[in-house]
């Protein structure tokens, strides 16, 4: 499966949408606040494994709230990150102290 097609169904958006409009911030900014336009998953999931698609993708807990850049950002950061027998929660902190680390709070924008 492509990651074009994964995105393209009902079930992706509307999950999506609710979880923008429950978090309409960016958590890598925060405390600046900066809109969240996009929606990025906690522990990624690999389109070559089912199973991590049926148990990641349409996980609400596994959703962050983001902005533009610092999508591309994380989505660069985490090729090398591990998140084997992490939480949800757990890849979410992580993930955002890798950000603050990476980008400083003022330095990135
Ligand atoms: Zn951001």
């Amino acid at each position: 499966m492509s990651k074009k097609n994964i995105y393209n169904n009902r079930k992706w958006r509307k999950l999506r949408l609710y979880h923008i409009s429950n978090n309409p911030l960016c958590a890598y900014c925060y405390p600046k606040i900066v809109e969240a336009t996009q929606v990025d998953h906690c522990i990624p999931f690999d389109l070559e494994d089912k199973e991590s698609i049926d148990r990641l993708f349409l996980e609400e807990d596994n959703l962050i709230s983001t902005c533009s850049t610092c999508h591309g950002l994380i989505t660069f950061i985490q090729q090398g990150l591990d998140f084997k027998n992490m939480s949800f929660e757990e890849a979410k902190r992580f993930k955002i102290s890798k950000m603050v680390k990476k980008v400083g709070i003022d330095g990135f924008y």
